[in-house]
């Protein structure tokens, strides 16, 4: 959600304090209501008009974004941590998260202004495809990974069976890697998984989204999704 007379402003209707104006003199309706209160928060799916014009609607954007550890999947952070859009400072489109990974949580990443796109995606019963690589404490057995691949029973419920495949077994550090597919998006979901068979996340990072992957891709960069990828992900 941002600020009404900022919105305006980006649109290039008028500078931010003209728009502060117009909106004072009750020239600005959102969702057909005159708002005359400065700091109105709107968000995409928000319809503003500028006396009674429709603010033109913004190109559809979508990226593939390699997230960093220790960012917020946000478009900002009341601690003012650093966020996913500060990745996108110059792109001149007002984009938000696709779903969300966790501070902590690196990888795959899709970032949109596409409302219904975003709605789509993260929407449950569109079932994408999700594959984690997690470096976990302690060494799992083939039973305790059996489990998650049947489902394992959360403090919010049962999960979806997940596809799950020890990759390195690292002894000398009593750690190994596993890669695990969901199609689920709970909150933190996989280190919970993870963690409700002894072996917590010491280290994740998503590597594959539907039919989408990292390749070419460094930390901190990202690419444009092309309008065949966009297509098959709707
Ligand atoms: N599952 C998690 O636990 N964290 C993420 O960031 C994504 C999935």
């Amino acid at each position: 959600m941002e600020r009404l007379q900022k919105v305006i402003a980006q649109a290039g209707v008028a500078s931010r304090r003209n728009a502060e104006k117009l909106i004072a003199e009750g020239k600005v309706k959102v969702n057909g209501q005159v708002v005359t209160e400065l700091g109105t928060k709107v968000g995409i799916a928000d319809k503003i008009e500028v006396n009674g014009i429709p603010l033109a609607e913004e190109e559809k954007r979508y990226f593939l974004f390699y997230k960093p550890r220790g960012v917020i999947s946000a478009v900002k952070d009341d601690k003012n941590r650093k966020v996913v859009t500060d990745y996108f400072a110059h792109v001149p489109e007002r984009l938000y998260p696709v779903g969300r990974l966790d501070y902590d949580t690196s990888g795959l990443l899709l970032l949109s202004n596409d409302g219904e796109f975003t709605h789509l995606l993260t929407h449950p019963r569109h079932e994408i495809r999700k594959t984690y690589v997690a470096k976990v404490k302690g060494i799992p057995l083939r039973e305790a990974l059996k489990k998650l691949e049947k489902g394992i029973v959360l403090e919010d419920g049962k999960t979806a069976p997940a596809k799950v495949k020890l990759l390195t077994v690292e002894k000398g550090k009593n750690s190994a890697i596993v890669e695990i597919t969901i199609h689920e998006g709970r909150n933190r979901q996989v280190r919970r998984m993870l963690e409700a068979i002894g072996h917590p996340v010491l280290k994740l990072k998503r590597e594959q989204l539907a039919f989408l992957d990292l390749h070419g891709l460094n930390a901190g960069e990202y690419r444009e999704l092309t309008p065949h990828e966009v297509k098959r992900l709707k």
